[in-house]
Formats: C-alpha cells, structure tokens, sequence
C-alpha cells in the first residue's frame, strides 16, 4: 500500500514512475516524490501515528514505500529537549535541540538511508553503496549488513579516522578515494549509470533517500503537541536535509496533522571553510559558485552542493538566514552544546550550535522564538577535532597530591 502517485521534476513538472530515477530526462532537473495527499489525509491521524513504532516508520504513509518490510535498525524518534541552559546562554527563551545524535549508528543519515534501501529493496536492486563524507558511510554499512546486502562505500581517503572504522567495521567494501568529496561523488554517478542494479543511496536512489529527511519536521512537530516551531537552525552539506525539512512541514498542514499553517523561518548553517550557499545568501545572488572545502566539520564539506540552489531559494522565501562559521568558533559551539546541555555533537553540530549563537546575537532569531537546532551527529565521530581536551591535571596515587590539586583549585575560586 503506497500513496506516492508518481516522481516529478521540480523544474519541469514531467512526471515518472516511481522507479530508480533521480534526474528529468527532458531537463535534467531533479526528482521528487509526489504523493496523493487527498488519500492521505482521510487516513492518516494523530491517533495512527501514535499507534506506530517508535522510529521514523511511524510516517510511513508519508514515506515513498509499499509494503512494511523496512530496512530498519530503529532510526528516529530521537528526543527533542528543551534547551533551557543553552537557551540562557544565548537570550533565547524557547529554544529546543533535535538530538540526532543518538541513531543507531549515530547521525540523522540512519533517517535518510533506511528510507532509501527499503525502497531499494522493493525495486528489486540488489547493492547499497554510496558517496560519502563519513556518516552515510557508516550507516550504509550498517543498514546493508543488517539487511543481508552487499555494499561498497565510496569515502574521500583523508576522512576522521573513527568513520573509517565505524564503517569498516560492518564488513562491506569499503574503498577509499585519493581526492574530496566532490571527486569521490562524481565518481559515483559514473560508476551509478554502468551498474544499474546498484542502489547509490545518494545518487540514483536519491529521490527516496531524500524523504527521509522529512521526518526531521514530523518528529518536532509531533514532540511540540503537533504544532510547528517559529525558527529551525539546520545544516547544509547538500541541502537535502534543509529542502525537506521544509517539505515536511508543509506536507503535514496539507494532510491535517496541523491545526495552523505553518510558519516556519529557516536558517542554514555552513562552515567558512565550505559555504558556497551562505556565501550566496549574503551577496544576494542565486548563482552559487562551487568552492574546495578546507574546514574540521567533513561531513558538511560539500564543495558543489546539488541543493544548494533550492535551500538557499527557501532560506529566503521564508524569512530565514544563513551563518557561516569559523573552525573555532566551531570547537566553541561543541564545548558550549556539551558544557550546557550535556550533548556531545560532532563538528556539524558545532556548525549549527556557533550559528545559532551567530544569529542569535545578531537578533536574527527572536528572543521568544520557539526554536530548534537541529544536531545531527555525534561527537565520538569526531574526537580528533577536539585536540586541546585532556585531563584537568595528572599526580601521583597519593592523597597530598591530590589535595595540593584540590586546594589549588579552591584558592582559584
Ligand atoms: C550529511 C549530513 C548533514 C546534511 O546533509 P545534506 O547533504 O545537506 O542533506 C548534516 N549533518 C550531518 C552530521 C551529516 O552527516
Ligand atoms: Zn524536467
């Protein structure tokens, strides 16, 4: 049982079977996933999303599949929290984390990539592989080990040495690629269009792997009483995530899960070390020039985002903005998200987190905004980042060294 009616292009409008396409033929523009929302609505309800399982398939009306055999190790249904030390610290008053860094193989990509290799499966494609910056590495890995799969995940070779084994370690092949990001997925769209019976999760599948993302806005929604917040904070590598976040809320008001409208301001987050979309917003143009990523946050590094355009395009229409930052200002945010929330997010987190004290400061988000940052991966991928972290001191076994320590401390206060 499935509501999706057909792929469309979103420059076009040609439509498609629901096959493994992701590009117009006519244009080239990219797919999308149109659903009859009408059917939709007349069965889907607060109710039948509270009876569902406690991960993303809790949506799957609203998810591009048709039958309940899901390529699943639990993603989603993170928590949402209330951030009130954070939100002190910055002179926001309602401000919430998204904390999407405890999937199971520890970013948001689990979303994306079980959407993506269930649907896969249906389609009759055998082998899951990828492009990745690290994280869907490793939870294409994983979610090909789990469903019996054959793998093979392509990784540019300087990436954070814990990804590498986080990714090794599920026993697919794993081959790593002497250039960046940008090389290693044009190397997959070659590779994608000789082996058809491929699913790259992120090129010819990438219609699917995108819904994924939806789920993002579901969950707030669903964690805020089913209302939307006024402001979201997200960060952009391809801007998938960001062009669906705004898809699903929208989709949730179209099929009356949402009493109002909603109104959602949204604010993309890069790193100065990559962020052609942020540099576009801010010249005010619509042409975003490709960049070579020098930065600590590798999993945003996306040098030629294939979104950027329709990200930046939302970014604007609903009033939001764009932070680009510092990879010390990065390390700041991480320490600040830890030291306040107790969250250890990864360097993407420390985008989002140092942008949303940006905006913050700059009162580019309201005091009394009800807003979400959305952290999407976990700190212990990226240890490396956080260099200067290490024991407060270290003695000898004995108790005068320890109160000589103690008391040193004491005096300083
Ligand atoms: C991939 C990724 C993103 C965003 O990806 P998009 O390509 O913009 O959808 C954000 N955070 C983390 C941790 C990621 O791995
Ligand atoms: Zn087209």
């Amino acid at each position: 049982m499935s509501y999706v009616e057909c792929l469309v292009c979103k420059e076009c409008g040609q439509t498609y079977e629901a096959k493994a396409l992701h590009v117009c033929e006519f244009c080239f523009g990219p797919l999308e996933v149109r659903y009859d929302y009408d059917a939709i609505a007349a069965n889907i309800s607060r109710e039948s999303i509270a009876r569902g399982p406690l991960s993303i398939w809790r949506y799957r009306d609203l998810l591009p599949v048709e039958g309940d055999q899901y390529v699943s190790l639990g993603a989603g249904f993170t928590p949402l929290v209330r951030a009130e030390r954070l939100g002190n610290a910055l002179g926001l008053s309602d401000l919430w984390i998204k904390n999407d860094t405890l999937n199971p193989t520890g970013s948001f990509k689990d979303r994306v990539v079980s959407v993506a290799l269930s649907r896969a499966r249906e389609l009759g494609l055998k082998v899951a592989a990828c492009a990745s910056t690290g994280n869907l590495a490793n939870s294409v890995a994983a979610h090909a080990a789990w469903a019996n799969m054959e793998s093979y995940v392509f990784i540019p070779a300087n990436l954070e040495r814990a990804k590498i084994t986080t990714t090794a370690v599920y026993g697919g092949k794993l081959v790593a690629i002497d250039g960046n990001y940008d090389d290693v997925n044009r190397l997959c769209a070659e590779i994608a269009s000789e082996e058809p019976d491929w699913a790259f999760v992120n090129v010819n599948v990438r219609t699917y792997y995108g819904e994924g993302s939806k789920t993002l806005a579901f969950e707030v929604a669903e964690q805020l009483g089913w209302q939307a917040p006024d402001h979201v904070v997200v960060p952009v590598a391809s801007g998938s995530q960001l062009t669906k976040i705004y898809k699903g809320f929208g989709e949730l008001y179209r099929v009356g899960l949402l009493d109002k409208e909603p109104k959602v301001r949204i604010s993309g987050a890069q790193a100065a070390g990559c962020s052609p979309v942020a540099t576009a917003f801010a010249a005010g143009v619509d042409v975003i020039r490709p960049v070579k990523p020098d930065t600590i946050a590798k999993s945003l590094a996306i040098g030629n985002p294939a979104d950027g355009y329709y990200a930046l395009d939302i970014v604007r229409r609903t009033g939001g903005s764009f932070g680009s930052v510092t990879d010390e200002e990065i390390l700041d945010g991480i320490r600040l998200l830890a030291q306040t929330e107790g969250i250890f997010a990864e360097t993407a987190g420390g985008v989002t987190i140092a942008t949303l004290a940006k905006l913050a400061r700059e009162g580019v988000i309201g005091k009394d905004e009800k807003t979400v940052a959305y952290v999407t991966g976990n700190g212990l991928k990226t240890v490396e980042a956080m260099r200067g972290a290490g024991p407060t001191i270290t003695i000898d076994p004995s108790l005068d060294s320890f109160f000589q320590f103690l008391n040193s401390q004491r005096s300083a206060k």
